[in-house]
Formats: structure tokens, sequence, C-alpha cells
């Protein structure tokens, strides 16, 4: 049994889901796509030798009767309405992040799935499909370091082009509010955005980097480092403190070279190249659970409370003040145990 997929927007996402759905994963099929720019979706569609349809727009992937489950890889600001035409038409939908550009939206999304009764949604945070993040977690959850009392966390890119105003916020950050609730079982109560000296590398109307500071109802202090022009590599670091020891997530795996007086290691440049099985996991397990009627992955409510948390760091940066996040209670349709077996 195929789960027969729509994809809405095939840009740089889309066609590496596209690719990996043909390519890599079992259990679905690609039958239909749209873009706004039409020629890239027939280019995709020849290039995978795909038998898909090409439509004129999202709605009509959403309606189209092969169409079982739906993908959306467009703009940011189109997610919201095709989540929401998903849910009307009855149709499992994994959204890119973010869920909607606004808490608002996003919130509109989770009464809507409520409303219709069964989980529909499931929203790309992949690092929770990471192998890394997955080792740290169980440390986490098994009470190997005791109690986590701090984490020290970056995340470092070599360039960012296209970034504007807070996206270093709402687009690279909101990567770290997904993983570290979902790795600390825990929920933010505050944030605060510390801008340190620019670096003289980017347009300087680009604040680059920025320190988060979160604090967490249990009342761990989260510090990350977000520097989104660091030139050397694509870099994510995570270090949890514990009661009694201290744990880090894993370095991808790299030859260790010694050579020439040296001794050496490569570091990734590209997101994709660093989360690629992540990818590849999320994607193959989002297609089970779909064929099984089920939806284990984040979810439209990890949407919303990531959507509100970055609402709180963008106040913050702009204010310089501590600003309280205050998630409301989670709907028990959503509720869910985050331990790892
Ligand atoms: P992209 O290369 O710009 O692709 C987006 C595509 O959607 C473009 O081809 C765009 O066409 C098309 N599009 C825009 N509005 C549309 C509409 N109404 N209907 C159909 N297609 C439409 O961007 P991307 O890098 O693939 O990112 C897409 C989304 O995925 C973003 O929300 C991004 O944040 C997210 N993302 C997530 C991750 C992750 O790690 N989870 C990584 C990368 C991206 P035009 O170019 O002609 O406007």
């Amino acid at each position: 049994m195929f789960l027969k997929i729509g994809v809405i927007g095939t840009g740089a996402i889309g066609q590496d889901h596209i690719r990996r759905i043909t390519n890599n994963l079992t259990g679905a099929k690609i039958v239909a796509v749209t873009d706004v720019n039409a020629e890239q979706a027939k280019a995709i569609v020849q290039k995978e030798n795909l038998d898909a349809k090409v439509y004129e727009n999202g709605h009509d992937v959403i309606n189209a009767t092969e169409v079982d489950a739906v993908i959306v890889t467009s703009w940011g600001p189109t997610h919201e309405e095709f989540v929401l035409a998903s849910i009307a038409a009855g149709k499992p939908v994994f959204c890119e992040k973010p869920l909607a550009t606004t808490a608002e939206g996003c919130k509109k999304i989770v009464d809507a799935e409520i409303a219709y009764g069964k989980p529909l949604v499931q929203v790309g945070f992949m690092r929770r499909y990471d192998k890394g993040y997955r080792a740290l977690k169980k440390v986490v959850d098994h009470d190997k370091i005791g109690e986590p009392l701090m984490v020290h966390c970056a995340h470092r890119a070599p360039s960012a082009p296209g970034f504007s105003g807070d996206m270093a916020l709402t687009d690279s950050f909101v990567h770290e509010i997904d993983v570290l609730r979902w790795l600390l079982n825990d929920e933010y109560v505050s944030a605060q955005v510390i801008l340190p000296r620019n670096t003289r590398l980017v347009d300087k109307a680009l604040q680059d980097p920025h320190i988060v500071l979160l604090e967490t109802k249990q009342g761990i202090r989260i510090d990350t480092e977000i520097f989104v022009n660091c030139q050397y590599g694509y870099d994510i670091q995570c270090q949890i403190v514990g009661e009694t020891g201290i744990a880090n997530l894993p370095e991808p795996s790299s030859v260790v070279l010694r050579s020439e007086a040296k001794l050496s290691t490569d570091i990734l440049v590209d997101w994709k190249d660093r989360f690629i099985d992540s990818y590849d996991v999320e994607l193959q397990e989002w297609i089970n659970s779909t064929l099984k009627g089920e939806m284990n992955g984040p979810s439209a409510w990890d949407g919303y409370v990531v959507a509100v948390t970055a609402d709180a760091c963008v106040e913050a940066k702009h204010t310089g003040q501590i600003v309280p996040i205050s998630i409301p209670e989670c709907p028990s349709f959503y509720k869910k145990d985050f331990t790892l077996v």
C-alpha cells in the first residue's frame, strides 16, 4: 500500500523531500505537485521521472482525489492557508516550519484540528529525528546525568543569504526552541536576548550574532549563541549540564586525519548535509504513521508553542527586557509523553 502524496512548493526543500520520498524511502509516492513557478514543478517531475500531475495551485493539489496526504514546502506565509485547507479536506498534512508566521495563525490551525477531531498535522522539526539528539535525549530520560540544570547551545551557519530583520530568531533559532523543550520535557517561562558586538562581515542593518537566554518552568537556564554568518562552517552544539554529569550532542562523524603535522577533521558547511539522515527518518516515520492513520511527530501544538516563544524572543531583542512566556495548558488532544524508550 502506498501513501499518495501531493507536494505544494518545489523549491529547495520541496525538491529535496520529493527526491528522498522517490529514491530513498518506502511506502509512498508523489502523485501531484504545484509551485507558483510552474516550470520548476514540471522540471522536478521530469528530473525524478514522477508519475505525477502538475496542478495550478495548492488548493487543487489538496482537493485532488488521487492525493491521500499533503506536504507543504512553499514559502512560509502560505503555510497557514494550505494547512487549514488540508484539515478542511480531512487530509493528513506535513508542513515545513513555520506552521504559520504568527502565533495567532498557529492557534487557528490548532483550533481547526481539534474541531475536526483527529490529529492531521505534523510540523517539520527534523532535529527530533537526528541520531545525535535522540542519543542525547536518552541520556537525559534515563537519568544518566541527574536532573538537567543548564544547557549551552550554539547555532552557527557560514552565511545566511536572504536573511533580514529577526530571521536569525524566527527562521534559525526556532529549531532550538522546538528541540530543547522536547529534550528537556519542559516548557519555557521567559526569554532574554543579548546583542554582542556585530560581525563586520554583514550589512550593518542585520544583527549577528545573538545570545538568547531561556528559562524553563523547572528553572533550567539555556543559553544559545546564534551566529548565522560565522564563515567557518555549519556547526550545531548542545551541552546539557546535569547534577552528576555533562552530556554533549555528538559531532557528525568525520575522518580524523593525521597528515602534514596536523590532526584534523572536516566541519560541514551545509545544513542539508548535517541533517540529511534526520529528514529521511522524519519523513519515513511520517509516512509509516500516516498509513496507520496515526500522527506521532511534532504537532500543530508544538508549532504554536514555538511561535509563541519566538515572538517573546523577538520582543526581548527589541526591548532589551526579560519577556515572560505564557504558554497555555496543552489541550488533552495533544498531550503526549516525550520520553524515549
Ligand atoms: P524556496 O526554495 O524559496 O522554495 C519555496 C517554493 O515555494 C518556491 O519555489 C516558491 O516559488 C514556492 N511558492 C511560494 N508560494 C507558493 C504558493 N502559493 N503555491 C505554491 N508554491 C509556492 O524555500 P525553501 O528553502 O525550500 O523553504 C520552504 C519552506 O521550508 C520555508 O518555510 C522554510 O522555512 C522551510 N525549510 C525548513 C527547513 C528545515 O530544516 N526544516 C529547511 C529549509 C526550509 P517562488 O520561488 O517562485 O516564489
